[in-house]
C-alpha cells in the first residue's frame, strides 16, 4: 500500500516530496519531530491532484503554511503534511489584489505597498501565510484580515472549489469557517485603498518598530501563546502571577513579553506543553481566569 501510495505522489507532476522529513526548520517556534510524507505543492492542480489521491489512500494529512501558529509535538506527525509555501501567486487589478494562500504575510504587504495599496500594513510583522491569516483571522494594532478580505477560493478535502464570500467565511476575533469545516484556503481576494507610498511605508516600518520593541523577536516562538481572555491581556495577567521568567526545560516565558513562551535552543513540545499548563493552573488560582492556547498541537507529543 505504501509502495503504491509512493509511486502515485511521484507520478504527480509539480509536485516535492520528502519521506521521514524534519518538521521544525518549517515553524517559527523551531520545534517539532519528522513528518512521515511531507509534500510540497508547487501548482494548484499539483495541490488538487495530492487531495484526490490522500482521499483514495486515506492517508491522515495536515497543511502547514508558515507554521507560526502551530506546536507539533516531538514524536512528529503520521502521515502527510502538505506545505503550501510554493503557492504564492499574486494578481493585482486596481485597488483588488487576488493571491494564493502560500505567500507570507510580509510578500504580500510588500506588494501592496509596491502598488501603492494602503490597508496590508498591519499585516506586514505577522510571520505567517496567508492562508494561515485566514484560518486565523490574524490581526494587529487595531486591523485584522477582516477589514480587507473580500472573498476567497476554498478547497474541499477532495480538492472540489467554491468560492466564499466575505460574509461565508465567518470571520471573527482569531476565527473563520476554515476552523469549523474541512476547508483549504487556495487564494484569497482582497479590496485595499489607494494610498501614498511613503505614508505606507511609515506606517509599516513604525508597527514593525514598536513591534521589535515589545516582543522577543531575537527568539525563536510561536508568538502569543494564548488567547486574550474576555475583558483582560493574557501577558499583563502571566506578569501579575509572577510567572515572567519560568522556564522548564529551554522553554521560557518571556522576560520581555509573558505573553510570548521564547524557545531558548532545545526546547521540546513537551516543555512548552509543561510550562504552558503550569501558567494556566497559577493565572486560574490566583485570577480565577482560564487561559486558553492561542497555537495548534499537532502530531504526536
Ligand atoms: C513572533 C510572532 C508574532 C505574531 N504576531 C501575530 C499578530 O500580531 N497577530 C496575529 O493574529 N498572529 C500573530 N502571530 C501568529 C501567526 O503568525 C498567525 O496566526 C498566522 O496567521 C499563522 O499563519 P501560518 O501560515 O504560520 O499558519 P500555520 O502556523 O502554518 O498554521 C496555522 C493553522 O492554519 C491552518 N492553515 C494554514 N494554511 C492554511 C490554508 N491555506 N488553508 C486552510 N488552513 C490553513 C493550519 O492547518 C493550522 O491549523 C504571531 C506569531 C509569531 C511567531
Amino acid at each position: 500500500m505504501f509502495k503504491d501510495l509512493k509511486k502515485a505522489l511521484a507520478d504527480i507532476k509539480n509536485l516535492e516530496v520528502h519521506y521521514n522529513h524534519v518538521l521544525k526548520d518549517y515553524t517559527s517556534f523551531k520545534i517539532g519531530g519528522k513528518a512521515d510524507i511531507f509534500a510540497i505543492p508547487k501548482s494548484r492542480a499539483a495541490l488538487v491532484a495530492l487531495l484526490q489521491l490522500v482521499q483514495d489512500y486515506k492517508t491522515p494529512f495536515f497543511l502547514l503554511g508558515k507554521g507560526s501558529n502551530v506546536i507539533i509535538g516531538d514524536r512528529g506527525y503520521r502521515g502527510l503534511v502538505i506545505y503550501t509555501g510554493e503557492l504564492k501567486d499574486v494578481i493585482i487589478k486596481g485597488n483588488i489584489i487576488e493571491a494564493e494562500a502560500g505567500i507570507s504575510l510580509a510578500a504580500l504587504a510588500n506588494k501592496a505597498l509596491a502598488a501603492g495599496l494602503s490597508g496590508l500594513e498591519f499585516a506586514s510583522g505577522i510571520p505567517g501565510s496567508l492562508g494561515g491569516a485566514l484560518f486565523m483571522n490574524a490581526g494587529a494594532y487595531g486591523s485584522e484580515m477582516k477589514d480587507v478580505v473580500k472573498e476567497a477560493t476554498l478547497l474541499d478535502y477532495t480538492g472540489k472549489e467554491y468560492n466564499y464570500s466575505k460574509e461565508d467565511l465567518k470571520l471573527s476575533y482569531r476565527h473563520s469557517i476554515l476552523q469549523e469545516k474541512p476547508l483549504i484556503a487556495l487564494s484569497v481576494t482582497m479590496e485595499l485603498q489607494p494610498g501614498n507610498k511613503e505614508a505606507i511605508k511609515a506606517k509599516m516600518l513604525d508597527l514593525n518598530r514598536r513591534r521589535k520593541e515589545k516582543q522577543p523577536l531575537e527568539w525563536p516562538s510561536a508568538g502569543s501563546i494564548f488567547k486574550r481572555p474576555p475583558g483582560y491581556y493574557a501577558g499583563p495577567l502571566i506578569e501579575e502571577a509572577g510567572l515572567k521568567g519560568l522556564r522548564v526545560g529551554d522553554a521560557q516565558i518571556s522576560e520581555k513579553h509573558a505573553g510570548f513562551i521564547i524557545n531558548l535552543g532545545n526546547a521540546t513540545a513537551a516543555d512548552v506543553l509543561e510550562l504552558v499548563r503550569l501558567v494556566q493552573d497559577k493565572v486560574y488560582q490566583e485570577k480565577g481566569i482560564k487561559l486558553e492556547l492561542e497555537p495548534r498541537f499537532i502530531g504526536e507529543f
